[in-house]
């Protein structure tokens, strides 16, 4: 354990997502708490950076088009401008408040101490779900993905994309000019995904197999064929191909948050409209959180607004005396 784990921190955060870093900038930069952040990755911008990394969002205030990469991009310079300590591949596996209401974290790494915590941990660390074929996972990072970290990666390849939901339909659209050759395989007749991009598949060179499931991968040292079904009729298709990236979603694990006394709704930490949890001094925000008497919605913007919120109130809840308005960061000499 190094030196600097056994400081205590005014406010740590876990999670380096749009959420966690977005409060890491508040808690240092509006607040001058001294903040900590632990990520499990070795990268920072949550599901922006491993989730969607290329596409554009369109709702976040302000930007009328940016992408997703960029956003996190920025968040990680915006947060870092006013030096919060930001620890990688630190997975925090348990959370219990010690004498004096000192919390403190312990990590694959080591032990964090801290008068505040503001999880910021989204759907946990992530899981994606895989097929259970072992002839598909013998080729993973071999030609399998679960991940598009770098679209260019695929340029000229032959590529399979594996689901219904959004990930699967954006990854077909957002990777078809690039690819030599781009499939789509779902199981069902219907998706999962947005509607508008749903038809836009359809009208793109996209080769749709539905319904269809795989089979059967097949290759020497790297995938270089993928044997599908189509689960109605039972026709076989062989497809040639460079990759396969399987868009199934993820699964979510917040048994970790359960055994850390925290209540729950269903799969997200329950917290009021001041973001508390119930345990003191532990606050929640973003897509981990669920706020009793309102609507949850998984978005930047609720994420935002609420690590705003929780920022605020552990100010507060160290220093009584300060107020819970920050003032305006456009009057401040940042
Ligand atoms: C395909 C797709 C498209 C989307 N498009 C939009 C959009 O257009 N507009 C919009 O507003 N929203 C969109 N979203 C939703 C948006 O990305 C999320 O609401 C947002 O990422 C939530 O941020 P977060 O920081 O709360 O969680 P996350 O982004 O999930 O980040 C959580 C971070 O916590 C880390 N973590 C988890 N557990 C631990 C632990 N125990 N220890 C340490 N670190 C941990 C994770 O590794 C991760 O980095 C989209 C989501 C997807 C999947």
């Amino acid at each position: 354990m190094g030196e600097k784990t056994l400081e205590v921190y005014d406010i740590t955060i876990i999670g380096a997502g749009p959420t966690g870093l977005f409060a890491a900038f508040y808690a240092a930069g509006m607040r001058g708490m001294k903040t900590k952040v632990l990520e499990a990755l070795d990268v920072y911008g949550g599901q922006l950076t491993v989730l969607y990394p290329d596409k554009f969002i369109y709702d976040v205030a302000g930007f009328p088009k940016v992408l997703s990469k960029d956003l996190a991009r920025q968040l990680y310079e915006q947060a870092s401008a006013y030096k919060p300590e930001i620890l990688f591949s630190e997975k925090v596996i348990n959370l219990s408040r010690i004498d004096g209401g000192i919390i403190e974290l312990t990590t694959d790494k080591g032990v964090h101490f801290s008068k505040t915590v503001l999880i910021a941990a989204g759907h946990g660390a992530f899981t994606p779900r895989k097929l259970g074929n072992p002839s598909v996972e013998m080729f993973e990072n071999k030609g399998v993905y679960y991940f598009v970290k770098d679209k260019w990666e695929f340029k000229g390849k032959r590529i399979v994309i594996v689901g219904g939901g959004d990930s699967a339909v954006d990854w077909a659209l957002n990777l078809k000019d690039i690819a030599r050759e781009t499939y789509l395989v779902h199981r069902r007749t219907e998706f999962r995904a947005h509607e508008g991009s749903v038809i836009e598949l359809f009208h793109s060179p996209v080769k749709v197999l539905v319904p269809y499931e795989v089979k059967e991968a097949r290759g020497n040292n790297r995938l270089e064929a993928v044997k599908v079904f189509n689960n109605k009729t039972g026709e076989e298709q062989e497809i040639e191909c460079d990759a396969m990236i399987l868009q199934l979603g993820h699964v979510v694990d917040v048994s970790l948050f359960k055994k850390w006394g925290l209540e729950m709704d269903g799969n997200a930490i329950k917290i009021n409209g001041r973001c508390e949890t119930n345990i003191p001094g532990v606050y929640a925000a973003g897509d981990i959180a669920s706020q009793t008497d309102s609507v949850k919605l998984a978005l930047l913007v609720t994420g935002f607004a609420q690590a705003a919120i929780a920022v605020n109130v552990a100010k507060n809840y160290i220093d009584p005396k300060s107020s819970y308005f920050p003032g305006h960061s456009s009057e401040r000499r940042m």
